[in-house]
């Protein structure tokens, strides 16, 4: 550990060999440890605890006690945790470059992506904070004649268990972290083992603000024991996960088997369509294809992954394909102009060349432009586009998670693109790029997606929900159905005659 990204990381001001629990940092009950990677460059930057099940414990312990009895839920008002959050999201503006940098070492993401995403982070902060103190139940007119007055009124859920991917570590935990504060609830947060960095940041900014009350955000770290801990344990009442369909399976499976049932919300993987429609601008097209799959290098839910091109515009579409596919320019990711990224981890670098493999030997496609290694270290793979690929095949239909996109055989009505992708197992994104409002109109009302973009792809914000359907998982975050999904509702009847 002694590159200059490790020695800068060590620099920073939050304790990388502990954990947060009870508005404390902690030694873990175990001595084992993680190693933390720069994908880059394959390097050691960090070394954190491992934690364990007694570690997560003692965390969900501390929030259930501040849930119950202490003040965060109990006599704070809702205006008092709205400014607690405001001053949370000045915190992480003000430490902003620290965290960027932080985070684009972390996961490999280009400087010009990690920017994007802190920006979203302190919005969702500031978008949730406005949430805070509009808890509203509904009053039932129709019951005051009855001699009964009836309401509703709305109540935190309770202790929530939260389980993320590697993917977007600080903007995925805000999806979360925002919301659930502004509702209430109290909370035990579990980050993706490849990228704890920016979450122990977070919890350092949080607990310097002295506004947020012991126990109502507890950090462990680590992989599938602790997960599975947080998962079983009796005192959690909801558990939000992100991740891959088949962990979100056996999250769903486990959540029931505990002493008291518990709702859960899993958003899960996808294998998100484009469609390119005869009328559509093929050059610009061609630019927010490449970027709807590339971006994150491919490593995004909602990437656009499979490409239906119209037969009419197949031919000249393309070479602008490979074209932009070409242009993407990778390189250090802290340096302006990068525009892709490395892989998370060799894991994830291997699995991505396999389907690369795959594509070429076993699904017969044609490998338009990619295809392999790039820059000679780390965890880099070249932008990677298919063609002329069987819907069915499996780089057509499982979710690879990488820069590889696969362009389908074209296709002659929009039909026939819908017929095909309602049978698909994922459910989360779509996109179409046209300006033909029939059909538009027809894609957007048939398909069964949690976001259908139209002219582009990616673009996502605090106040519109994000979900899917199918495999792609259910619950809802960003947007109000998001804090709604963090409340409870309590009916009261008051018998008037008595
Ligand atoms: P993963 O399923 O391997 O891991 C996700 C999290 O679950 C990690 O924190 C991991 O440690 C934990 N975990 C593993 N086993 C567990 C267990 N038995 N019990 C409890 N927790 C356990 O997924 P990943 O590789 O980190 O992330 C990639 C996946 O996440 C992709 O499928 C991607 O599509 C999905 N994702 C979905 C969204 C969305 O909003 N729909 C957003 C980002 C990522």
């Amino acid at each position: 550990m002694t590159t200059s990204a490790a020695a800068a990381i060590a620099r920073l001001p939050f304790d990388k060999g502990r954990i947060y629990i009870n508005g404390e940092w902690v030694t873990s009950s175990s001595a084992g440890t993680c190693d933390v990677e720069n994908p880059d460059t394959a390097e050691v930057i960090a070394t954190v605890p491992e934690c364990t099940a007694e570690d997560l414990d003692r965390a969900v312990r501390a929030a259930h006690t501040a849930f119950y009895d202490g003040p965060w839920v109990n006599e704070y008002s809702g205006a008092q945790r709205r400014d607690a959050m405001i001053a949370l999201a000045g915190a992480i503006e003000g430490s902003r470059g620290e965290i960027e940098l932080l985070e684009s070492l972390n996961t490999g993401k280009p400087i010009a992506d990690v920017r994007a995403e802190l920006d979203d982070t302190i919005d969702l902060f500031r978008h949730f904070a406005g949430y805070a103190d509009k808890v509203e139940g509904r009053h039932i007119a129709a019951q005051t004649n009855s001699g009964f007055e009836g309401y509703t009124v709305k109540v935190p859920v309770g202790v929530i268990g939260f389980i993320n991917a590697f993917n977007y570590p600080i903007c995925l935990l805000a999806w979360k972290v925002a919301p659930a504060l502004a509702a209430g609830c109290t909370i035990v947060f579990k980050p993706g083992p490849q990228t704890p960095l920016t979450t122990l940041y977070f919890a350092h900014l949080l607990d310097k603000t002295g506004l947020f009350p012991p126990g109502v955000f507890n950090v462990v770290l680590g992989g599938v024991a602790v997960g599975q801990a947080l998962v079983d344990h009796d005192l959690v009442d909801k558990v939000g996960f992100t991740g891959s369909v088949a962990t979100g399976k056996h999250v769903i499976r486990s959540t029931a088997s505990t002493r008291n049932v518990r709702s859960t919300s899993v958003e899960l993987g996808g294998k998100s369509p484009g469609v390119v429609m005869p009328d559509a601008d093929l050059d610009k097209t061609a630019r927010l294809v490449v970027g709807g799959c590339m971006c994150n290098a491919g490593m995004n839910c909602n990437a656009l992954s499979r490409l239906w091109v119209h037969r009419d515009v197949y031919d000249a579409f393309l070479p602008r394909l490979k074209a932009a596919a070409e242009a993407m320019r990778l390189g250090t990711p802290q340096e302006d102009g990068t525009e892709m990224g490395p892989l998370i981890d060799r894991r994830q670098y291997e699995r991505v060349l396999e389907y690369i493999r795959i594509g070429r030997d076993e699904d017969g496609a044609q490998l338009l432009t990619g295809g392999g290694p790039a820059l000679g270290r780390g965890y880099w793979v070249q932008p990677t586009v298919f063609s002329n690929v069987d819907p069915e095949a499996r780089i057509a239909t499982e979710e690879i998670f990488g820069p590889v996109l696969s362009v389908l055989r074209p296709f002659d009505s929009l039909d026939e693109v819908i017929e095909v992708e309602r049978r698909s197992e994922f459910g989360l994104a779509a996109s179409i790029f046209s300006r033909n409002h029939q059909a538009i109109a027809k894609f957007t009302r048939r398909l069964r997606c949690g976001t259908i973009w139209v002219n582009t792809h990616n673009p996502l914000f605090s106040y519109l929900p994000f979900g899917g359907f199918r495999n792609s998982g259910f619950g809802r975050e960003l947007g109000y159905e998001s804090f709604d999904g963090y409340l409870a509702s309590k009916s009261i009847i008051d018998d008037l005659s008595y």
